[in-house]
């Protein structure tokens, strides 16, 4: 193992022509995306994907969607299954990540993606519409999280990067349920960061502005025009975008209770 400052170093580090360089040998680990049929799910189990990598995708019921994704990441030279489970519900959460492990043995990332909208201004917020958005987008997370560090504890190694949203940081109108559970997502995530810093596994927060997917695809053209013109990078953004900050997180050993803004500088803090 190379050392740097009488320090070990973990064996991904190289040194090149330039330096130490970040070379990540993913051969073998076990990738878990829910809500990876359509969307920016789809995006981030296709750019994770690599040969001798394992990608399971998860999804809720369409199940053509999650088969498409399937091939996608397939053609990318990963193993690929796709589960059915519904996240919002603590049972079936907790059996996806089961059949994950019995699946190939180990789940060494988890990225929560599944995420859904029911936007009413406040005073019309139905007590669905407000459950409905906190059980798939918040609890989701919460069970999910759960399930998957037992193996992750058992391993001394786990990555966990949870999709909030932008939404969460700064609120939206007629989004107070969304905005509620996002900005949940990321105090849980710096919760269980602080509390799995020891064991070796990370959690962190990938926070998307506009993106293009079947989410903003229902938004109103009025309001959609609106944000995009208060954009600084004046578009909305891609899918790989969001997959790209993921990988980035998903590969990062030494950063933890931390959320990236994916978002064209919409949001500046
Ligand atoms: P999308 O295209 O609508 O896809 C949603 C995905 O979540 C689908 O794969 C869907 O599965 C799955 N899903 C929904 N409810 C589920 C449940 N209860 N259990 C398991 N899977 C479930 O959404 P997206 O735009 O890609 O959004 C992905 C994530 O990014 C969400 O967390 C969203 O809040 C967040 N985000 C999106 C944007 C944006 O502008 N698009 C911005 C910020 C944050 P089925 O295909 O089976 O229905």
């Amino acid at each position: 193992m190379p050392r740097y400052c009488g320090q070990e170093l973990p064996g991904y580090l190289k040194m090149g022509k330039m330096g130490w360089m970040l070379s990540v040998d993913w051969t073998g680990r076990v990738v878990l995306v829910t809500g990876g049929s359509r969307g920016i799910g789809r995006a981030i189990s296709e750019y994770l994907a690599s040969p001798g990598l394992a990608v399971a995708v998860n999804y809720h019921s369409q199940d053509a969607e999650a088969r498409v994704t399937q091939e996608l990441v397939r053609a990318k030279g990963a193993e690929c299954e796709v589960f059915s489970a519904d996240v919002s519900r603590a049972c079936e959460a907790s059996a996806l990540i089961d059949a994950v492990v019995e699946r190939w043995g180990r789940l060494d990332v988890l990225v929560n993606n599944a995420g859904i909208t029911r936007d009413a201004l406040l005073m019309r917020t139905s007590d669905e519409q407000w459950a409905d958005v906190l059980a798939t987008n918040l609890n989701g997370v919460f069970f999910c999280t759960r399930a998957a560090v037992r193996p992750m504890i058992k391993a001394r190694f786990g990555r966990v990067v949870n999709i909030s949203s932008i939404a969460g940081l700064a609120g939206n109108a007629g989004q107070a349920n969304y905005s509620a559970a996002k900005a949940g997502v990321i105090g849980f995530s710096k919760a269980v960061a602080r509390e799995l810093a020891s064991r070796n596994i990370t959690v962190n927060v990938v926070a998307p502005g506009l993106v293009e997917t079947d989410i903003t695809s229902k938004m109103n053209q009025s309001a959609y025009d609106t944000i995009v013109q208060s954009i600084p990078l004046r578009r909305v953004g891609r899918p790989a975008e969001v997959a790209h900050a993921v990988k980035f997180l998903a590969e990062s050993d030494y950063i933890t209770g931390q959320t990236l803004v994916v978002d064209g500088g919409l949001v500046m803090e």
